[in-house]
């Protein structure tokens, strides 16, 4: 079997599954107990959290540990929105873009239907972009948060989110960015992406599903939307994932130590990075993997008459390719596909076994029918060029059968 559908989830790395396994064994402590057992859980979730602040380039006390991407960014968008709303009752706007994962989407229309604020709808250029101009246009004087994923799950395209975040800046709105599918593959450098706050999941990453995290930056309040034992500095209550939280940490060390630029990770256990030193840049295997995915690009559209490339050309995560094939439907082409022990999607998770097209390609102007064609191709950093290569050949007949089938169906 291939296996390039890594941006709906990942295997759980050996390491992950060894940092994490006294945690979930002999070292099962409550971190806030008052005994050695729970003294050995608090010394860990802190060990996590330094880890998490190292990869984050933040400090420990900006990082709350949720139960993955969606809680993130919930308590992102929900959070940071009342929490401002109940300091000054005339912010009540929100602006997100227009190709956001629904876990930040459903959150603004959450606070739409519950809040009475406003969502404004922040559009994308044909690539899936969202220009300063964009993001410039719908942010007014009462506008609570905006949010702009940092990379898009389903097309790959990347944001220029230091860009975004320093206009929301100087107007004094707090900036939010989704970046689960960024995380192991750009840079997570809070300072120097001047983001306020930003989500993760670790399932993407070789974690477990079920954990991920939200970096707030400094002082900036968040009403929490889980009450209770007042753990996770108040912003989260509930025992804390112990393991989940080592699982995160050493899933984001791993990725990063994969990388010849890698600097000053650390494995929970080992001394953590010194804030301030600054996280690594882009991880080193995206650049091999970029490569890889620019051939595949390049085999796909030279080789499948009429295939469309989704997103944007250059800035796209080194592990998203993703098409149009009309004449097709995504989901028969992705049988076929999987007959052949290739496993890819026609788009986000979320979304699978849905009829409609995707609001995100119909957010990009693409028909709703060319819509319903779509594949996305994601790997991970174990992919090999001879893989890619087979995988080419597959997509080449997979599309040229469902082609003929629905030609001769048609006639
Ligand atoms: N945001 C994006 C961009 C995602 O791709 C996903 C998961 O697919 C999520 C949020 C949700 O993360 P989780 O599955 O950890 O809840």
């Amino acid at each position: 079997m291939i296996f390039l559908d890594a941006a709906a989830t990942t295997p759980v790395r050996r390491e992950v599954l060894e940092a994490m396994w006294p945690f979930l064994t002999g070292e099962f402590g409550n971190p806030s107990s008052h005994h050695s057992l729970g003294d050995a859980a608090a010394r860990a979730l802190t060990e996590a959290r330094q880890v998490v602040a190292a990869a984050l380039n933040c400090r420990p006390g900006e990082v709350t540990f949720t139960s993955g991407g969606t809680e993130a960014d919930n308590l992102a968008v929900k959070g940071l929105a009342l929490a401002r709303q109940a300091v000054n009752p005339a912010l009540n706007r929100v602006a997100v873009s227009a190709i956001e994962h629904p876990a930040v989407e459903e959150s603004a229309r959450y606070l739409e239907r519950f809040h009475g604020f406003a969502v404004d709808i922040i559009p994308v250029d044909g690539y899936g972009r969202v220009t300063p101009e964009a993001l410039a246009a719908v942010l007014t004087p009462e506008t609570a948060l905006a949010s702009v994923m940092y990379a898009n799950n389903e097309i790959g395209t990347i944001q220029p989110i230091r860009q975004l975040a320093a206009l929301a800046r100087e107007r004094g709105i707090p900036f939010h960015t989704d970046a689960v599918q960024a995380a192991g593959w750009l840079p997570l450098d809070t300072k120097s992406l001047g983001v306020d706050a930003m989500s993760i999941s670790g399932h993407k990453l070789g974690a477990p599903k079920g954990n991920g995290a939200l970096f707030v930056r400094g002082r900036t309040r968040v009403e929490p939307l889980m009450h209770g034992g007042g753990q996770e500095r108040g912003r989260r209550s509930g025992t804390e994932n112990v393991a989940g939280a080592v699982a995160l940490a050493t899933a984001l060390a791993t990725v990063a130590t994969a990388q010849p630029t890698a600097s000053g990770f650390t494995r929970p256990g080992q001394q953590p990075t010194a804030e301030g030193q600054g996280a690594p840049a882009v991880p080193g295997h995206a650049a091999r993997v970029s490569g890889l995915r620019d051939a595949f690009i390049r085999d796909i559209l030279a080789g499948v008459p009429g295939a469309l490339l989704t997103g944007h050309p250059a800035e796209r995560l080194p592990s998203v390719a993703s098409f149009c094939f009309p004449g097709t439907s995504g989901e028969s082409v992705l049988l076929e596909l999987e007959r052949q022990g290739i496993i890819c999607s026609s788009g986000s998770a979320c979304a699978a076994g849905s009829d409609a097209p995707s609001p995100v390609l119909m957010a990009l102007g693409i028909d709703p029918e060319i819509a319903q064609t779509a594949v996305r191709f994601s790997f991970d950093s174990t992919i090999s060029a001879q893989e890619l290569v087979e995988v080419a050949g597959a997509v080449r007949t997979a599309v040229a059968s469902v082609q003929a089938l629905s030609g001769a169906w048609r006639a």
